[in-house]
């Protein structure tokens, strides 16, 4: 017998009300899109959401070039934990073949987050608007290290966490050990804020890096990455496969298992 074909009243409900609401009122219609769609990558297995207004990072996606990127006015960042014990155990003598670290982030988690961010992208295509879904991140340009849309720069604009001074993202939660994903969207969402946190006198990831690829130089807006990252170091040590220590020394995020 076929299977009876699930009926979405939770959606109907809320494209009634969005309906609704369009013609009253545009903060109502941008209450309910961002926590209709929350809750919809929360019900999907999302651990990080955020939504950015890109304007602030203008001249820096006109300056990585993708003329595509540049028709959105803002991101969503999707975030997934890390699987906390995978982090732990990595080290940089692993393979790309023989790391359970590399599995797991590339052949597990990124897929789940492209996925994810496909049915994002459809539910707001549902509902009238664009949305472009950027790939879970997997440079393209190994010298720099650099994909085609910065997650960590809309998820930082969002709120999702700060850039340390390691230039990877920190939640509060799990710290650096998390993967996103991005949306890019014209749907008018409540955008997120700044976190005002930064690194302070933690040295962690600088001492742990074996090539020193860190300058110890925290985040800002008006620097380049340069300042503060030897992306070449890095991607050289290794064969192009990242050690991961940077990871998993940071402590923000450790559990007391
Ligand atoms: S992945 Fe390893 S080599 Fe690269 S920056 Fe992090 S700690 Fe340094
Ligand atoms: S290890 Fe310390 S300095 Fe490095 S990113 Fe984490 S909190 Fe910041």
């Amino acid at each position: 017998m076929a299977p009876k074909e699930k009926i979405n009243f939770e959606g109907i409900f809320l494209k009634g009300i969005l309906e609704t609401a369009r013609g009253k009122s545009m903060n109502l219609e941008k209450d309910l899109l961002t926590v209709g769609l929350n809750r919809f990558c929360v019900q999907r297995g999302c651990d990080l959401f955020g939504v950015s207004d890109l304007t602030p990072a203008r001249d820096y996606l006109a300056f990585q070039g993708n003329p595509l990127v540049m028709k959105f006015p803002r991101a969503i960042s999707i975030g997934m934990q890390l699987n906390y014990d995978i982090v732990k155990q990595h080290t940089p003598c692993e393979t790309r073949q023989e790391s359970l670290y590399w599995y797991h982030c590339y052949d597990v988690v990124n897929p789940m987050l492209n996925f994810l961010a496909y049915d994002a992208a459809r539910w707001l295509t549902d509902r009238n608007f664009r949305a472009l879904p950027v790939p879970a991140s997997t440079p393209y340009n190994m010298e720099k290290l650099e994909g085609i849309f910065s997650h960590k720069l809309a998820a930082h604009l969002g709120g999702v966490g700060w850039i340390g001074k390691s230039c990877l993202l920190i939640t509060e939660k799990f710290g650096p050990r998390v993967r996103l994903v991005s949306v890019l969207t014209d749907a008018p969402l409540e955008t997120g804020s700044m976190l005002d946190k930064k690194c302070g006198s933690c040295q962690a990831c600088i001492e742990a890096c074996p090539v020193g690829a860190f300058t110890g130089m925290e985040f800002q807006a008006t620097a380049s990455r340069e300042a503060r990252f030897d992306a070449r170091k890095c991607s050289e040590y290794r064969n192009n496969h990242a050690c991961g220590r940077c990871v998993s020394s940071c402590p923000i995020g450790i559990r007391k298992l």
